[in-house]
């Protein structure tokens, strides 16, 4: 079964993932995200909450089948910072580089460098129906970026089972076999498929 839908981000960097390992899921017909639908602000308190506004927003204003995913990145040293705040950690308007720094500092030189990332990616049908799933990467912190790849805090996370690299010096679609958002988009692939969604 064909299911046709829209990808609720603005970021063309999760874009560009989302739309590479949904497209090997399946029957997936992917649809523009309109450019007069603005972004959802991200109000929850968790990955799964804010996964789901933006999901059911998109869906609302479009009348189609919405796809949304949240991403956070918990660094055991900072209590799970900086987690659903991961966007916004160096202050409103950070930049991906002010981000990275800000985490650097606060880790410091600590030994204890280890992280993961998690994505909560979330599908919303016109009719009500709503589907979710999870997908984690285990990894650390490295004490300074390394990598031309990929995006956000890529250049800092190693993941265990990487050998070493960072997601930001692997090709595209070696992360995304790995990534939390790759398992989160494959494990929704499978409930819909279950559901006979997909
Ligand atoms: P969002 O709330 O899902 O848009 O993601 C929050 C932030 O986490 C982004 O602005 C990035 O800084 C970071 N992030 C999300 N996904 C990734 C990833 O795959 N690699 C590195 N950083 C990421």
């Amino acid at each position: 079964m064909t299911l046709r839908c829209v990808v609720a981000t603005a970021n063309p960097d999760k874009a560009t993932e989302i739309v590479s390992v949904l497209s090997e899921l399946g029957d997936v017909e992917l649809l523009g995200r309109p450019a007069d639908v603005g972004d959802v602000e991200e109000t929850g308190d968790t990955l799964l909450e804010n996964a789901r506004l933006k999901a059911l927003a998109l869906c609302e204003a479009t009348g189609e089948v919405a796809v949304a995913d949240d991403t956070g990145l918990e660094v055991d040293a900072l209590g799970g910072a900086p987690g659903v705040w991961s966007a916004r950690y160096a202050g409103e308007g950070a930049t991906y580089d002010d981000n990275v720094e800000k985490l650097l500092v606060e880790l410091g030189d600590g030994e204890d460098r280890t992280a993961r990332f998690t994505t909560v990616a979330y599908a919303a049908f016109p009719d009500g129906t709503e589907v979710h799933a999870r997908g984690e990467v285990l990894g650390v912190i490295t004490r300074s970026p390394r990598g031309d790849a990929g995006f956000g805090y890529d250049p800092i996370f190693a993941p265990d089972e990487a050998g070493g690299r960072t997601f930001a010096e692997m090709a595209a679609e070696d992360k995304n076999a790995i990534s939390h958002r790759g398992r989160a988009f494959r494990a929704l692939a499978e409930r819909l498929a279950e559901a006979g969604l997909l």
